[in-house]
């Protein structure tokens, strides 16, 4: 297919963050869509993860990180498998998600990105999730626990929460891992390497 150069943005800053991360094999993408083909989840993106690839070779920072794909992306690395180039597109969509947190956009999907956020707050504290904790940070930062109060909605949770309590899978106080300063030295070095 011949390169459109009217949609390729020449500031190539956006593409190199990624490369940096990702590696130089982002290059030998041939579009053959074996990603996209695999991903449980296609059917709920707007970009498919091929045409995700395509973009950020092309720069299209902005079209990149309004899509909803990177938030609907489960992580579960099929495409990564996939790949007869041994693209790690999974850890593209993980870069893709801390640009678009540190670039101050209002997410597509704002409920996801504030899931993630309590996700990685809670394993910066904790080495661990401690999901009661995690929960409550969420629901009070995105306004889900508003939400639910009006709508009857948290009897749901409610119940839910009994359920895995009674068979063991909620604790009720949080446990810090014992690796729990290497996982905050993890975390400062990434922020580190973020600033340099
Ligand atoms: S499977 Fe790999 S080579 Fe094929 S479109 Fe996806 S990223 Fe590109
Ligand atoms: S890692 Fe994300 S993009 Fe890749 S197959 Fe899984 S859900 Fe789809």
């Amino acid at each position: 297919m011949p390169i459109q150069t009217s949609v390729v943005n020449k500031d190539t800053r956006f593409r190199d963050i990624i490369v940096e991360t990702i590696g130089p094999e982002i290059f030998d993408c041939y579009q053959c869509s074996k990603c996209s083909a695999g991903c449980p989840v296609s059917f709920s993106m707007d970009i498919l993860p091929h045409q995700m690839i395509r973009s950020v070779l092309f720069n299209q920072q902005e079209k990149v990180l309004a899509a909803n794909t990177i938030w609907t992306c489960a992580s579960c690395e099929t495409c990564t498998t996939r790949c007869p180039n041994d693209i790690d597109i999974a850890k593209v969509m993980d870069v893709l998600r801390q640009l678009q947190q540190e670039s101050g956009r209002p997410s597509t999907v704002p409920k996801v990105s504030q899931f993630h956020a309590a996700f990685l707050g809670a394993i910066q504290k904790n080495g661990r999730v401690h999901e009661l904790s995690m929960m409550q940070d969420f629901s009070l930062k995105s306004g889900d626990l508003k939400e639910k109060l009006k709508t009857g909605g948290w009897k749901n949770d409610v119940k839910l929460g009994l359920k895995m309590f009674l068979r063991g899978k909620l604790k009720l106080l949080p446990h810090k891992c014992r690796a729990v300063a290497d996982v905050r030295k993890i975390f400062n070095q990434a922020k580190e390497h973020k600033k340099a």
